[in-house]
């Protein structure tokens, strides 16, 4: 028995003012066949997952490359049909197959390229023929198309935000591709477009709820496994939109009745999904009135896992002119103020303009006097079974405001974000995160108090100021009119 794998994904913010090359997939992940690590990252846990059971159980795994870039802008057509071909021409070579996964993050949009996997999965079908099982993982930020649905035996999308479950998912990926070579099983789809944009948190009711429901579902009636599309709401695709997904045993009747079931109830759920968004100063102002901290404030509005830059000023400026002590914000991408820091020295004082470069949106830079606390080269941080690059960080201290600097874009994700760079959050009042909620597995915990804001940075929480002008209408919140419905 003989399966192949490969992996290319990134999160396209089709807003974002960074374009994406294929640099950017160097200096995120760039394995080729057996270069992968043992450890899984987000996307690429299929392989992993496939590498222990085929040693295990004495089948052939054929490991195709794996890409994963930072999210951000468009990428670029020449990196986009690189990393394709390159995929496509292992796979050619490894045929005849009885199986392929694919670990796709699902909302990756290429220059002349609106839906990058469903052209890749038209592209592997069109190698293997129609009877070859293929089974895909997908992050729930996603555009689940026409496309990559016609072209898959099965999508399953991770169920958790933050994504701890990621490996889990990838486990049910390789064992149902397993059992379809098997003859063991006949998966069908049922598809329902609950026609609405949304953030969809799990740590929060009343979608933690939906998901724990979503779970003891499976495994009964012929269900073999149910995904929910959170959509990803930065890019100006057609096909945007939160989705359900039900994949049965060839029950397509059942499939259907629980899709639509299941969907209307997510749709009911609209505008409750998210948490309150606070300005800055009424975070910063309920942070302070705790009598213990840490406060965490997060800033969706500017987290590099959305795509934005990762380098506004909004929060930080209001935390350095209130004087606040013991406040800390972390990452801050500004690769050349990290290197001034580096030439500066630890312990070093000097003045430093930081932040507030990529974009309109990314606010003023931040001129001050900054003491340098901590310097590390090629620093890292946690992501439950990921390790995630920072590049070489430097911490930096003003007044009683700290702020962790980083060379490589990348969100919030662990307590050692701070740590690593000396700064032990919960000995902190604040403690101000660029994350939309990936946070909240570390911090959540040590958190007196979780806090939204909207800092007004790239990424707009409502979703009614973000510029449209390609995406399928009508959708909520855009349209009173929109109608879900079964696909
Ligand atoms: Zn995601």
């Amino acid at each position: 028995m003989r399966l192949f794998v490969a992996s290319v994904a990134t999160e396209t913010n089709t807003f974002s003012p960074i374009p994406t090359s294929l640099e950017n997939f160097r200096e995120g992940l760039f394995a080729r066949p057996g270069e992968h690590p043992e450890q899984a990252t987000l996307c690429t846990a299929p392989l992993v997952v496939a590498r222990r059971r085929a040693k295990a159980e004495g089948w052939t795994l054929i490991e195709g490359s794996c890409f994963w870039a930072e999210p951000a802008g468009t990428v670029s057509r020449q990196a986009y049909e690189t990393m394709r071909d390159e995929i496509l021409g292992q796979l050619k070579a490894a045929l005849p197959l009885d199986g392929v996964l694919m670990g796709l993050h699902g909302a990756m949009v290429a220059d002349g390229y609106d839906d990058c996997e469903g052209d890749l999965l038209t592209r592997v079908r069109a190698l293997v023929g129609p009877k070859v099982p293929i089974g895909v993982e997908h992050d729930p930020h996603s555009h689940l198309t026409r496309a990559r649905l016609a072209a898959s035996d099965f999508i399953i999308s991770f169920k958790e935000f933050p994504h701890t479950d990621f490996v889990d998912r990838a486990e049910e990926v390789v064992e149902l591709t397993l059992r379809m070579i098997r003859g063991e099983i006949k998966p069908v789809k049922s598809v329902f477009d609950c026609r609405m944009i949304g953030s969809f948190p799990t740590t929060l009711q009343p979608m933690r709820g939906f998901v724990d429901r979503i779970k003891s579902l499976e495994g009964k009636n012929g269900v073999l496994s149910i995904s929910v599309t959170h959509c990803f709401p930065y890019a100006d695709v057609p096909e945007l939109g939160a989705k359900i997904l039900v994949v049965t045993d060839n029950r397509k009747d059942y499939g259907d009745r629980l899709a639509t079931e299941l969907g209307m109830e997510l749709w009911g759920m609209r505008g409750r999904t998210t948490p309150e968004f606070l300005t800055p100063d009424q975070a910063i102002d309920q942070g302070l009135a705790l009598n213990e901290g840490p406060a965490v404030i997060a800033d969706p509005s500017d987290n590099a896992g959305g795509g934005a830059p990762s380098d506004s000023t909004q929060i930080l400026r209001r935390l350095i002119e209130r004087k606040v002590e013991g406040a800390a914000l972390a990452p801050l991408w500004d690769p050349m103020a990290v290197r001034f820091c580096f030439d500066a020295g630890e312990g070093g004082r000097f003045k430093l303009r930081f932040g507030g470069k990529t974009a309109p949106s990314s606010g003023q830079p931040i001129d001050a006097e900054v003491i340098v606390t901590k310097l590390v080269r090629e620093a890292t941080q946690n992501f439950g079974a990921a390790t995630v690059p920072l590049g070489d960080s430097a911490a930096i201290r003003i007044g009683g405001v700290e702020v962790v600097l980083i060379s490589k874009r990348t969100q919030a994700l662990g307590r050692d974000l701070f740590t690593n760079l000396g700064i032990d959050p919960e000995q902190r009042r604040i403690i101000v995160v660029k994350s939309t909620n990936h946070f909240h597995a570390a911090f959540g915990p040590i958190a007196r108090k979780v806090l939204y804001v909207d800092s007004g940075s790239s990424i707009p929480r409502d979703h009614r100021q973000v510029p449209y002008t390609r995406i399928q209408r009508p959708i909520w919140p855009l349209d009173e009119n929109a109608r879900p419905h079964l696909v």
